[in-house]
């Protein structure tokens, strides 16, 4: 499946350019919203998660004037997991910010067990809701600190149960000072699969209701991949998940795909739903699959826009 077009591979310069503005943005919002850009009023309610049901009701944003992705409606709960895929550029990871609250909506409302986001603080939500993003943010300092990050009172067979479940144990031990490796912009350079799998571990730690997957895998192996999809597979068990995957196998199995195309939902529905519309999905997947040469020329323009 070397043969699919969509979509890094390609336009690694472009991707790159994104991944290093969302780790700056991950870093400001790692500050809990310093930039001062979301309304919170100081003393904001507890966000409290009972069945873990996430409702985006007609959501439109745009980063500025121009809108970016609009009319978004769906609808998970505790233990589902609904992927979002799509082309890049199509607004995959702006949907899943809004729920972070890294932004908030122009139009519509998320809601988490009926409660809109925007009504509670965000202490309370960020912690409801965990995130692995495509380029993890940390900080310098151990690889145990950065692990136990938002985590208060971690205990240190708590970091390690949790290392192991994202399959990053044996890469830290190996390290010259092991759990006490210094880590970060003047630490240990790590590969990008190993920050992935440190930040899989932080997320494992927090044990979050609702978890963020935005190319969760991106950057290791096949092998490692297969390791972190089982890991994760039993950590989302009682979680509402999304994810964004660009290889398809990874979703597959997801309970709802929502395909997003320029900022809209073009095709929703289960794997063998999408596959028997045979229409943007079912392409990709067969591409993916390395079952067709490439995508049309059209789909391509649209993808590097
Ligand atoms: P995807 O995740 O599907 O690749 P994104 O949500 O990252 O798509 O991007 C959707 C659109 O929003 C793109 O046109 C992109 O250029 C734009 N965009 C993304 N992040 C920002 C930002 N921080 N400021 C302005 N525009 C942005």
């Amino acid at each position: 499946s070397q043969q699919f077009i969509w979509p890094m591979a390609q336009f690694g310069q472009i991707i790159n350019i994104y991944q290093r503005a969302e780790a700056s943005s991950d870093r400001v919002y790692s500050l809990m919203n310093e930039r001062g850009t979301l309304d919170e009023s100081a003393d904001a309610p507890d966000l409290v998660v009972t069945d873990g049901t996430v409702e985006y009701d007609d959501v439109g944003f745009g980063y500025d004037e121009e809108q970016v992705v609009s009319n978004i409606d769906f609808r998970a709960g505790r233990g589902d997991t609904l992927a979002l895929v799509g082309p890049t550029g199509a607004g995959k990871s702006t949907v899943l910010k809004l729920l972070l609250r890294m932004y908030d909506v122009d139009e519509g409302a998320i809601r988490i067990d009926g409660t809109d986001i925007r009504d509670v603080n965000l202490r309370s939500l960020r912690r409801a809701v965990g995130h692995v993003s495509q380029e993890p943010f940390l900080f310098y300092g151990t690889v145990k600190e950065n692990i136990a990050y938002g985590t208060f009172d971690a205990a240190d067979d708590e970091i390690e149960a949790a290392a192991k479940a994202a399959e990053a144990h044996e890469f830290i031990v190996n390290l010259p000072d092991g759990y006490d490796t210094k880590v970060g912009e003047r630490g240990v350079k790590l590969s990008g699969g190993q920050r992935q799998r440190l930040s899989i571990a932080r997320t494992v730690l927090k044990d979050p209701d609702i978890l963020v997957l935005d190319e969760a895998t991106s950057h290791v192996d096949t092998e490692t991949e297969a390791l972190i999809q089982r890991s994760l597979a039993s950590l989302v068990d009682e979680k509402t998940t999304f994810a964004i995957a660009h290889r398809l196998s990874t979703i597959k199995d997801a309970d709802e795909i929502v395909v997003l195309d320029e900022g809209e939902i073009v095709e929703r529905g289960t794997h063998d739903e999408l596959l028997a519309f045979e229409g943007l999905y079912a392409n990709l997947w067969h591409v993916q699959a390395g079952e067709i040469e490439a995508l049309p020329r059209e789909f391509i323009e649209r993808a590097i826009r």
